[in-house]
C-alpha cells in the first residue's frame, strides 16, 4: 500500500483506551515507528479523558449518529454524541491533509468499530455496524480493515 495508514493509537500502543491499556499489535507499532502510520485516538481527540468511561451507540450506528439520528452515551446515561463527532471531524481533517487511503481501526469500538459494535446495552452484545471515526472515514472513501482483517492491506 502506498501512502500513509491511520491507525488506531491503541493499536500501536498507546494508553487510550477507556480503562487506560492498549490493544497493542506488534505489525501496526512497526508501522507507526517507520512512519507509515499515523496512530490515531477520537476519543482523546474530542476532549474525552483517559481513563474515561464505557461508551456505546444507541439507537444505530456511527452513519447514523453522524446523520444526527443515533447517540453516543457513557454508562452512567451522559450523551458524549458531541465529542465522539468532534473527534472524528479532526481525524478526517488530517486524512485529507495527509492524503490517507486507508485505515485499521480497532474492532468493536464506538468510534472506531469497523464489522461491528456494542448494541447500547451495556451488556456485552455485538452488533453489525460502524463506529462513528469508521463511518465517517468511510464515507471519505477512505477503506477501512480492523486489527482482524488488515493483512488484505499488506497483499
Ligand atoms: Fe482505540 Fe479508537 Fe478507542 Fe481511541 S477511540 S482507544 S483509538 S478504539
Amino acid at each position: 500500500m502506498k501512502g500513509k495508514i491511520l491507525v488506531s493509537a491503541c493499536l500501536a500502543g498507546q494508553n487510550c483506551r477507556y480503562d487506560g491499556g492498549n490493544n497493542l499489535d506488534l505489525c501496526i507499532a512497526k508501522m507507526v515507528e517507520e512512519g507509515r502510520a499515523i496512530p490515531v485516538c477520537p476519543e482523546e481527540m474530542g476532549g474525552l479523558p483517559t481513563p474515561r468511561l464505557p461508551c456505546e451507540i444507541k439507537g444505530g450506528d456511527g452513519r447514523d449518529v453522524i446523520a444526527g439520528d443515533a447517540a453516543v452515551w457513557n454508562n452512567r446515561g451522559k450523551n458524549v454524541t458531541g465529542q465522539f463527532v468532534a473527534g472524528a471531524k479532526e481525524i478526517l481533517k488530517i486524512a485529507r491533509q495527509e492524503g490517507v487511503k486507508a485505515a485499521i481501526l480497532k474492532e468493536r469500538s464506538p468510534s472506531c468499530g469497523v464489522l461491528n459494535i456494542y448494541d447500547g446495552t451495556f451488556r456485552g452484545v455485538k452488533i453489525p455496524g460502524q463506529g462513528v471515526l469508521a463511518a465517517l472515514l468511510a464515507q471519505e472513501g477512505i477503506k477501512i480493515y480492523s486489527e482482524e482483517n488488515y493483512s488484505e492491506l499488506l497483499r
